[in-house]
């Protein structure tokens, strides 16, 4: 007789979570945005659970020696799981790929039998996902099977599974003559400017309607920004142009909506998900940043995204001095990027067949 889910602890931890401030729109090193708003926010989600990821916990059932390393699945637990993107471009370089790995991926993704994190990784060319409704499918699908999800909801009624979905896009920054230009990156000092994110600008400034990326890119920034965007410039306060930074951003933001409206149909009463977006910033021979953008969550009926927006005539941006540094804070309609409004979807949950 499976025990019914007990969702009230869970509630309250949400409660919390959307309690924690965020900061968004910035540039700030990796290691900044992964631990104290990725890391720090997904663990209050789960905060006084058991934690399962490794393989060996979900063991019960070996012949050999190994079914005693099976967790205990009658205390209250949850099951994580971790998918994250990004451009394919091979520019990312320094913390935003191994800061990543390191700082959020080895504290919830699955840990396989040989001592490897298992990640659902997705490189569509431009970032963000190629398509949330299949990022989604398959990140769920994954992360347990039915006997373990029996075994763990039967366990006990406050178990539940936590799915981790981080959405990445890219933007170049060059500094040529004291002058800041975003859209453009050096492979090295000694190389010449190039395009980055180079998919996203080959298709606002050179559309093929016959080329797949093009059309989904364009179908991911919609059509009035592709027109904007492909037409008209944004400037910071001080001239800058930031085009290329704010499309990066509209394709993320985009990705996490549609992903988050995706998992309602595929996670059933015990399944929450944790969903952020962001914007890797490249920069030649040094670390790249990392510019936070949107954190969503999706539970027991109702889909909560707070993030800088998506239409592109409502963004500005100003460079702030920080860290002995210039750098970038995208605004959007004008707003406190620290205090960005929730806005909530409704959904009907899908119950668990077990
Ligand atoms: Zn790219």
């Amino acid at each position: 007789m499976p025990t019914l889910f007990d969702p009230s602890i869970a509630h309250k931890r949400l409660e919390k979570f959307w309690q924690l401030p965020a900061s968004f729109g910035m540039e700030r090193n990796a290691y900044h945005n992964y631990l104290n708003e990725i890391v720090s926010d997904r663990y209050t989600l789960i905060n006084g659970l058991q934690m399962l990821r490794d393989e060996l916990q979900f063991a019960a059932a070996s012949p050999t020696d190994i079914h005693a390393c099976g967790a205990d699945l009658s205390l209250p637990s949850v099951v994580t799981t971790l998918a994250y993107t990004n451009c394919g471009d091979r520019i990312h370089q320094g913390e935003a790929t191994k800061r990543y790995r390191d700082v959020v991926a080895s504290r919830f993704a699955t840990l396989s039998e040989i001592g490897e994190l298992k990640l659902e990784a997705f490189f569509p060319a431009g970032g963000g996902t190629d398509n949330g409704a299949m990022l989604a499918h398959v990140t769920v699908a994954h992360q347990i099977d039915s006997a373990l999800r029996r075994r763990l909801y039967e366990g006990n009624p406050q178990s539940m599974v936590l799915v981790g979905i981080d959405l990445k896009t890219h933007v170049g920054r060059l500094k040529e003559d004291g002058q800041c230009i975003y859209g453009q990156t050096r492979e090295s000092p000694w190389r010449e400017p190039r395009a980055a994110c180079g998919a996203i600008a080959d298709s606002l400034t050179n559309f093929h309607p016959h080329n797949l990326i093009h059309r989904r890119i364009r179908d991911d920034l919609g059509e009035k920004n592709f027109q904007y965007l492909s037409t008209q410039k944004i400037y910071t306060d001080d001239g800058i142009d930031i085009t290329m930074a704010v499309a990066a951003a509209i394709v993320a933001i985009r990705g996490i909506r549609n992903t988050a409206m995706a998992l309602t149909q595929e996670m059933d009463e015990r399944g929450l998900a944790h969903l952020t977006a962001s914007t890797t910033v490249n920069r030649p021979s040094r670390d790249d940043l990392v510019i936070y953008l949107a954190r969503a969550t999706v539970f027991q009926g109702r889909v909560c995204i707070q993030s800088l927006g998506s239409k592109a005539e409502l963004y500005s941006g100003k460079l702030v001095e920080y860290a002995g540094e210039q750098r970038l804070q995208l605004i959007y309609k004008g707003q406190d990027s620290d205090q960005l409004p929730i806005e909530e979807i409704a959904y009907q949950v899908q119950t668990s067949e077990l």
